[in-house]
């Protein structure tokens, strides 16, 4: 008996444990492997001779929900109240999840748009409610008339992901428009809008669901200070909301796991004190630019890459196996490590995608390359 019998062993550990197992140069799962901000690890080392061991209040830590209302603030002029509107979570992964607990019921509809990140679906089917999944044109934006035709009164939630993960794509003003007639049109649906690379753009410009009343006013947004400050394993995210969703989410929240990481929320705190969000856009799109020109060499064929630490690419050039076997084999014979993209996908659609993490260190990226303009 299992309450998830189609669910397994997520990508993101079956690949890190296989390139751990090779001692392969790991770029499937998502994360840095560049040093900390020392200021961080200085601020980490002052806290814990401090007073800040013990649980923090169930919301947050209060100087840094004020923080998070401040960066806000300054980053979509949005004012929102820190007691109210502010969820401190141990990681987006919890906020995505308790979210949909606490706000889709048995028999709700969910959409979700393929490929997507694999934290959607079990939290909507252990609420015994349905993931609708609508799939993304091919170039991967968004099919507003196949996800308004897939929208009922029975659609309590659409989630989308922007920027999106794991293709790197952004929505354009026209998408957010278009998601703003689509709630107008079912006033019940919730958006639920993972914004965990909100600061992790390039060219264009992300455009965050905190910036359009219509559509804040109807949505929880989550964030990773895990993907904004390189400090996944930290594992502290947030979510805001209207109050009364966000009352509804707090219910949960508490007996799920009542408050987050003490040291970690006073050091996040201080930090925001003299770290700028500003700059992380600029200093991804260099490491984007470097592997990408690294990569330009090899038969690997290089897909648009707008937002995330993400690159996919073609492996349609060198092999004709699914996309699983190959990154099992770069893994084996190459000693890379690959996410295979059509694990993003309900049936697990395979188009001989791949998706490398570029958020490493120069001589990293370096070596990988080299490895790869080999095959
Ligand atoms: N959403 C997306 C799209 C992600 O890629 C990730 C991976 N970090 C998360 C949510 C989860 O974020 P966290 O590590 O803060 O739990
Ligand atoms: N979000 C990360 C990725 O996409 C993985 C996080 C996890 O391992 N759950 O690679």
């Amino acid at each position: 008996m299992s309450k998830l019998p189609n669910i397994s062993t997520s990508i993101f550990t079956v690949m890190s444990k296989m390139a751990a197992e090779h001692n392969a140069i790991n770029l499937s799962q998502g994360f840095p492997n560049f040093p900390v901000d020392e200021k961080l690890t200085a601020i980490v080392a002052k806290l814990a001779t401090e007073d800040i061991h013990q649980y923090t209040p169930m919301a947050g830590y209060p100087p840094l929900l004020s923080k998070i209302a401040s960066l806000v603030k300054h980053s979509y002029q949005r004012i929102i109240q820190a007691e109210t509107e502010i969820l401190v979570t141990t990681g987006a992964t919890q906020g995505i999840f308790t979210t949909i607990q606490a706000l889709v019921e048995s028999e709700d509809e969910v959409i979700i748009l393929d490929p997507s990140y694999d934290s959607y679906e079990a939290p909507i089917l252990l609420c015994n409610a349905k993931p609708v999944r609508v799939a993304l044109n091919d170039d991967y934006t968004p099919n507003w008339t196949t996800i308004e035709a897939a929208c009922s009164s029975k659609t309590k939630m659409i989630i989308i992901n922007n920027p999106h993960n794991p293709t790197g794509k952004i929505l354009t003003e026209s998408d957010i428009k278009a998601l703003e007639n689509l709630l107008e049109k079912f006033p019940k649906m919730i958006l639920l809008s993972d914004e965990v690379y909100e600061y992790i753009t390039f060219e264009e410009k992300h455009i965050s669901v905190h910036t359009r009343e219509l559509l804040r006013n109807r949505a929880v947004v989550a964030s990773s200070f895990g993907k904004s400050f390189h400090i996944t394993g930290w594992k502290v995210g947030y979510l805001v909301a209207p109050e009364p969703l966000m009352t509804e989410i707090k219910k949960v929240h508490q007996f799920l796991v009542f408050s987050v990481n003490s040291l970690s929320q006073a050091a996040i705190s201080e930090y925001l004190d003299i770290v700028s969000v500003d700059e992380i856009g600029s200093f991804y799109q260099q490491k984007r630019d470097y592997f990408r020109q690294l990569l330009s060499k090899s038969r690997f064929k290089l897909m648009p890459c707008e937002g995330t630490y993400f690159q996919v690419v073609s492996y349609e050039a060198i092999s004709n196996e699914n996309d699983v076997d190959f990154c099992k084999r770069l893994i084996t014979e190459h000693g890379v490590a690959a996410i295979p993209i059509s694990n993003f996908y309900e049936n697990g659609k395979d188009l001989h995608l791949i998706r490398f993490c570029f958020a490493k260190d120069n001589a990293t990226l370096e070596e990988a390359a080299r490895r790869l303009c080999q095959i």
